[in-house]
């Protein structure tokens, strides 16, 4: 089955149980500062669940772009590196407003797994919330689910959109790839693995959380669900990672001749195939390359790709060629990405071609650097110098030294930056034109003070 049939086939499955279709909204969350992208297929309706935006409907049901890229959910680190991962991904969705419960909720994720989608039951498992009793008894009494196959775990099974907002006690429907994949089911501790996919959280929405953490019960109790597309199409199509799906197809072979690598599987080519999703999708809803807040996101995402193309072997720009491979396989249902083609080339094209400046450089240091280690941790000058003078974002040095097994000093980096703040600071105070001084050093794009602001944020995202 084919990707687009099974996000075609779960909206009419909702719809046909009294769901509105609701388009996907912008990946850039509307009024939403503590927000940095949409991350889940609830958060266009937040403040439905607050009781704050009445609509016309009690169900609803979508195809949401999602990115997780920074912030709460984080899963940048994670492509390349698991099957199940990426920073661009499709959650599919249902929702209650008030109306359906746990009983519904439930009853209608297992009936569309295993009636429409036809998934056997013995490769099912389900998690519950510890304390949700409730949920639990549901699962066994009323599906049928064999007691041996439920596990009872904590933060897991809590689910929160951020720091604030709408949360609750979740419950996972996970997938068996079989024996042939490493890993063990949810709560054993080999949950890591990738044997065990986790394919549909239902989230039954009782409290929002405020700026001290405290929970206050909603309006009425609610039900937020998601369900990855790509996971489940890789179940669908009997392929045990998301790259090997029909949507990954036209991209990682576009990737392989950009690339001049033609094997398919290798992790440079995944990460580049997924961040020209997110990439691209960016900037159809907004977002340019900066170097602050969500900018400098699409900018640390577009420049790791560019250095995985690099390390493959990729000489000249190649990154924004990928639009058109893009274009043709998720253009039909994202008409936006369509229209938008050419600036998003612009845009990539005009990245690479500064980030190139430095890029080779900046490789050069690092690879001398990591060459003398004679410790196993990459010093926290040296990741501030990639950072400061060749633009390497700190995730991209940690990218290549995860490569390497080298760690790398982040509170050494840290420093350094706290003491360029410092120097910025003293140098304002005398009056000094310390940020002229900065802009004319800077022959590459940076720029003294928004360098600096930055730097913030840049840590907030990388302690997130
Ligand atoms: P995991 O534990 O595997 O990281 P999660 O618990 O973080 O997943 P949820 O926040 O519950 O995921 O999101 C709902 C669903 O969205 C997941 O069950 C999964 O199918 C899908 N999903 C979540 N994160 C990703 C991702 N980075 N790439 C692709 N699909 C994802
Ligand atoms: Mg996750
Ligand atoms: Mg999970
Ligand atoms: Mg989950």
């Amino acid at each position: 089955m084919k990707s687009a049939a099974i996000r075609q086939a779960f909206l009419n499955y909702f719809e046909e149980r009294g769901h509105t279709i609701v388009p996907s909204a912008s990946l850039v969350p509307e009024n939403d500062p503590t927000l940095l992208f949409t991350n889940a297929g609830m958060v266009p309706f937040k403040d439905v669940f607050l009781g704050r935006d009445p609509r016309p409907y009690v169900r609803a049901t979508s195809a949401q772009r999602c990115v997780r890229a920074g912030g709460k959910h984080n899963d940048l680190d994670n492509v390349g590196y698991t099957a199940r991962h990426h920073t661009f991904f499709e959650m599919m969705g249902n929702f209650s407003f008030g109306d359906y419960f746990k009983p519904d909720a439930i009853r209608f994720a297992w009936t569309f797994i295993t009636e429409v989608l036809g998934l056997p039951k013995e490769r099912l498992w389900v998690t519950v919330h510890h304390s949700d009793e409730e949920a639990a008894t549901i699962w066994v009494d009323e599906i049928g689910v064999d007691p041996a196959r439920v596990s009872r775990l904590d933060e897991d099974n809590f689910w929160q959109m951020g720091d604030t907002g709408p949360c609750g006690p979740c419950s996972e429907i996970f997938y068996d790839h079989g024996p042939e994949v490493w890993g063990g089911p949810p709560g054993s501790p080999e949950e890591d693995g990738d044997r065990y996919i986790e394919v549909w959280n239902l989230v039954f929405m009782q409290f929002d959380r405020d700026a001290n953490g405290e929970l206050h019960p909603l309006p009425k109790p609610s039900i937020d669900t998601g369900m990855g597309l790509e996971r489940m199409a890789a179940v669908m199509q009997g392929v045990h990672s998301n790259y090997e799906i029909d949507l990954f197809q036209a991209l990682l072979a576009a990737a392989a001749e950009l690339t001049g690598h033609a094997d398919t599987t290798t992790p440079s080519l995944r990460v580049i195939a997924d961040h020209i999703r997110s990439c691209a999708f960016l900037i159809v809803d907004g977002v340019l390359p900066s170097n602050e807040g969500r900018g400098y996101v699409l900018r640390r995402i577009i420049r790791r790709a560019i250095r995985h193309g690099h390390k493959l072997g990729a000489s000249g720009t190649f990154f924004h060629k990928l639009v058109a491979a893009l274009d043709a396989e998720m253009g039909d249902a994202y008409p936006e990405l369509r229209q938008a083609r050419e600036q998003i080339e612009r845009v990539l094209l005009k990245e690479e071609e500064q980030f190139a400046r430095t890029l080779d450089h900046g490789m050069g240091l690092l690879e001398a650097a990591l060459a003398s280690l004679d410790g196993e941790v990459l010093s926290g000058e040296t990741v501030f110098k990639l950072y400061d003078t060749y633009g390497f974002p700190y995730d991209l040095t940690a990218d290549v030294c995860r490569e390497r097994g080298v760690t790398l000093d982040e509170a050494g980096f840290e420093r350094e930056l706290e003491a360029q703040r410092q120097r910025a600071r003293a140098a304002s105070q005398f009056g000094g034109d310390y940020e002229a001084a900065l802009n004319l050093e800077g022959s590459t794009e940076f720029t003294g003070y928004d360098r600096l602001e930055d730097h913030s944020r840049v840590t907030a995202i990388v302690d997130a």
